[in-house]
C-alpha cells in the first residue's frame, strides 16, 4: 500500500484524490489517508502530491514510519 506522511498535515491538497483510480484516499481532520486494503499500489497519486507526502510503504522515510500505522488506524476508528 501507499502511505501519506507528515507533509500532508494541514495541507490536504487533494490532487491525489483526483488521480486515484479506486477512490481509496479519504479526508481526515488534518490530513488525507490511504485505505491500506483498498489501495492497488498503482502509484498514480505519488507524483501529483505537491508536497511529496506520499510514499510506497517500504519507502516511507524513517522519521515518518509512524504514518504507516496512522493511515491504517484511521480506518480502524471509522
Ligand atoms: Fe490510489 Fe494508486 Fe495511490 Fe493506491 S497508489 S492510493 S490506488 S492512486
Amino acid at each position: 500500500t501507499y502511505v501519506i506522511a507528515q507533509p500532508c498535515v494541514d495541507v490536504l491538497d487533494k490532487a491525489c484524490i483526483e488521480e486515484c483510480p479506486v477512490d481509496c484516499i479519504y479526508e481526515g481532520d488534518r490530513m488525507l489517508y490511504i485505505h491500506p486494503d483498498e489501495c492497488v499500489d498503482c502509484g498514480a497519486c505519488e507524483p501529483v502530491c505537491p508536497v511529496e507526502a506520499i510514499y510506497y510503504e517500504d519507502d516511507v522515510p524513517d522519521e515518518w514510519k509512524d504514518y504507516t500505522k496512522a493511515n491504517a488506524d484511521f480506518f480502524e476508528e471509522l
